[in-house]
């Protein structure tokens, strides 16, 4: 085994050696001081999307490089693994896929090599309200049909890179809830060019948050958006997010293995080089169990990983093990970041190891994209057949 790189890295080792050599220019001290500043990672993004490394799984016809899942999540994975942050860009990956999948020839013509070239940013989707929470069909935003425009109101909250971003997926709601048949109808996506949006229409207030995430308050007073930037059918909405729910969350679990590998290499490098009681801290049993043990879990979850990516690649249904895989490597990245911590003794707590930072990053993913309730409620229900909880 090797002791740098604790696991097996079979899986495109091409793309691998490419992101470390990209992250290696970008080494702990950037990500450290963007974090101290509260700032945004602006050059580090400007490298990946130059590179065209978010453009991944955009088609070769629209000006992208079309790998597929798997490829795609070995990009995200290995930024995680060199000690950065996907969290600062993976939009940029996985939100163009709604216009992808839905959107009309015209509209993917339009927008789709722009997104692919990094002219254009698409790094921000709107669904998140703060009176719905998780309850999505309630969602209060509502888009209404004036002529050649639709005119939207109401709130969202936790949407993140809008301020580094020109185009945004929004999902509003165009039939009341009262006078549809199911209340997963009447709700639709829209692209939203923020560039003439805020200011005109849409109103930013950033949410300072645990992670140096940059995530905010949308206020929509009267905003008008062209008819045209309607994707798909008015009302389907709500299902072409869940369409886009299953490469999101195998990419989200990519970056927590990515997270997880590196709690592991940190904690081994450490326990094998401090000395207290006359030995290293890794001979005694009660810390390196805990390392071993935290090692196995990012590699269960990194298998469920790579089967989601199989079965999404070869186009069959992976809704379960998308969850599976985002919710066992969430949890297996969060207790590896215990454990690292632990190791650390005092130490983990100083900014200038990264432990902390890296600690607080990797928690969001048990709460965003879903939490994990609604993850354990999914399979109850769609694979276990339990009955409906909410
Ligand atoms: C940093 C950050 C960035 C984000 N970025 C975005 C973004 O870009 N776009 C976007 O749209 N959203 C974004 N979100 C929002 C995120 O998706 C939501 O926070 C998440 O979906 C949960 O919604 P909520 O916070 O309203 O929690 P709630 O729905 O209020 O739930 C609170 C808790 O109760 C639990 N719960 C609720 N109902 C049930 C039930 N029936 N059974 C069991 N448990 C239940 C939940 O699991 C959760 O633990 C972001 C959030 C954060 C923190």
């Amino acid at each position: 085994m090797n002791a740098e790189r604790p696991s097996r890295d079979d899986a495109h080792p091409d793309i691998r050696d490419a992101i470390r050599a990209l992250c290696a220019q970008f080494p702990d001290e950037y990500f450290r001081r963007i974090d101290a500043e509260r700032g945004y990672p602006e050059a580090f993004v400007d490298a990946l999307i130059g590179a065209g490394w978010l453009a991944a799984m955009i088609p070769e016809a629209y000006g992208g490089t079309g790998v597929g899942l798997g490829a795609a999540s070995v990009i995200l994975e290995e930024i995680n693994r060199c000690g950065g942050n996907a969290g600062a860009v993976h939009g940029q990956m996985y939100n163009m896929g709604t216009l992808l999948r839905h959107g009309s020839e015209a509209q993917k013509r339009a927008w789709l090599p722009s997104i692919a070239d990094g002219t254009l940013r698409i790094q921000s989707m709107a669904v998140t309200e703060p009176t719905a929470g998780s309850d999505t069909t309630k969602i209060r935003t509502t888009a209404v049909k004036h002529g050649d425009r639709y005119v939207v109101n109401g709130q969202k909250v936790w949407i993140s890179r809008v301020q580094h971003s020109d185009l945004m997926i929004l999902l509003a709601r165009t039939t009341p809830l009262a006078d549809v048949k199911r209340r997963s109808e009447g709700l639709s996506i829209f692209i939203v060019d923020l560039r003439e949006s805020i200011g005109h229409g849409l109103t930013v207030r950033p949410i300072r948050n645990l992670v140096n995430h940059e995530t905010n308050e949308l206020f929509f007073d009267n905003l008008q958006i062209p008819a045209e930037n309607l994707i798909g059918e008015e009302g389907q909405g709500f299902r072409y997010i869940l369409d886009g729910l299953n490469a999101e969350r195998t990419l989200i679990a990519a970056e927590c293995i990515g997270d997880g590998y590196w709690f592991i290499d940190r904690a081994v490098r450490y326990a094998n080089s401090r000395i207290v009681f006359d030995r290293p801290i890794g001979r005694n049993q009660g810390v390196q169990f805990p390392i071993a043990e935290a090692y196995i879990e990012i590699e269960a979850a990194n298998l469920m990983r790579y089967r989601a990516c199989e079965l999404f690649d070869a186009q069959k249904p992976c809704g379960a093990e998308a969850n599976m895989a985002k919710h066992l490597a969430a949890k297996a990245s969060w207790e590896a970041a215990n454990v690292c911590l632990q190791t650390h003794g005092g130490f983990g707590f100083a900014s200038e190891y990264d432990i902390e930072r890296k600690f607080r990053e990797t928690r969001l993913y048990q709460v965003a994209p879903v939490p994990t309730n609604m993850i354990f409620a999914y399979i109850a229900e769609h694979v276990l057949g339990l009955p409906r909880s909410f």
